[in-house]
């Protein structure tokens, strides 16, 4: 057995994965700052503790960590949203557990579970984009998965769809992601809607199934899919995909927006090869895909 453990944002899941990808155990809980003071001790309380529990239940041969961002050398970083820097997470599970420990980007492992497990099994060539607060991706050619040598690399949230766009936090302007990431969508959604920010995903999916023919709604919503679209061209030119399979937060909005994705994506074919539109996928394993991907080794 192996452990996942997917360090979000704003939450920790841990989980036991068996040799199948099945998650047969899994325990969470929230990183909320207001509330914790000293988040980087708690993250370092918790997992240990859940570790602990564990390895007295299952024999353990590796643990795999998701984390957002740009993992390196087995330490996190930058994750903004906890105010962190840098965590030597390996070294602090390390001092405990003598095992092999892997970390890498978030988005890249909810690709590989999907590749392994989930929705791209079956295609040799693919491509993964999680639709988050930005938009990561992996791409997988003759069931490889494609790794430069240096940087992670498969930016594919700051491809540019429009040279003189919206300003992205990586300093570029028109980034894919500064259009087509849930988290500027939702944010568009709930100001023309007039909604609390602090509403939860399943009411802000209420209410715009009930307001989604509202002109400057759907106006938004179109744009979005156009968008998303032009996106998605671009990435079947450059990779040939098979499948191009959707996770992150978009997968909860399916009824609203993989519905009108899936109306437009033959209707308006930018790309280049028009006989061999890729399929479309939602992905299959939802929020464990993180803690999935973690244990599968590179
Ligand atoms: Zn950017």
């Amino acid at each position: 057995m192996k452990i996942g453990i997917d360090l979000g944002g704003s939450h920790i899941g841990i989980g036991v994965i068996d040799k199948e990808g099945k998650v047969v155990e899994k325990q969470e809980t929230d990183l909320n700052t207001a509330i914790i003071s000293n988040i980087p001790q708690f993250i370092q309380e918790y997992v240990l503790k859940t570790i602990a529990n564990i390895v007295d239940k299952y024999s353990i041969d590796f643990i795999g960590i998701a984390s957002p961002g740009t993992p390196k050398e087995g330490k996190i970083t930058t994750l903004v949203n906890l105010g962190i820097q840098e965590l030597d997470i390996t070294e602090m599970i390390k001092q405990y557990y003598d095992l092999p420990i892997q970390v890498r980007n978030d988005a890249k492992c909810a690709g590989i579970a999907e590749k392994t497990f989930g929705s791209l099994k079956k295609y040799q060539d693919a491509v993964f984009l999680c639709l988050g607060s930005g938009i990561g991706g992996s791409a997988f050619l003759s069931e490889k998965e494609l790794k430069p040598m240096r940087n992670p690399g498969l930016e594919i949230g700051h491809m540019v769809i429009n040279k003189d766009g919206r300003l992205c936090n990586c300093g570029k302007r028109g980034c894919f992601e500064t259009y087509c990431s849930m988290k500027r969508l939702k944010n568009e959604l709930m100001e023309e809607m007039d909604l609390d920010k602090t509403i939860s995903s399943q009411e802000l999916l209420k209410q715009l199934e009930e307001r989604k023919k509202e002109s400057t709604v759907a106006k938004i919503l179109e744009e979005y899919i156009e968008n998303l679209i032009v996106g998605l061209s671009n990435v079947i030119d450059i990779f040939e995909p098979q499948a191009i399979c959707l996770g992150g937060g978009f997968v909860y909005f399916e009824k609203v927006l993989y519905e009108m994705l899936v109306e437009n994506y033959y209707a308006k074919r930018y790309v280049f090869n028009k006989q061999t539109m890729p399929d479309l996928k939602l992905a299959a394993l939802g929020n464990d895909a993180g803690m999935i991907g973690a244990t599968i080794k590179e």
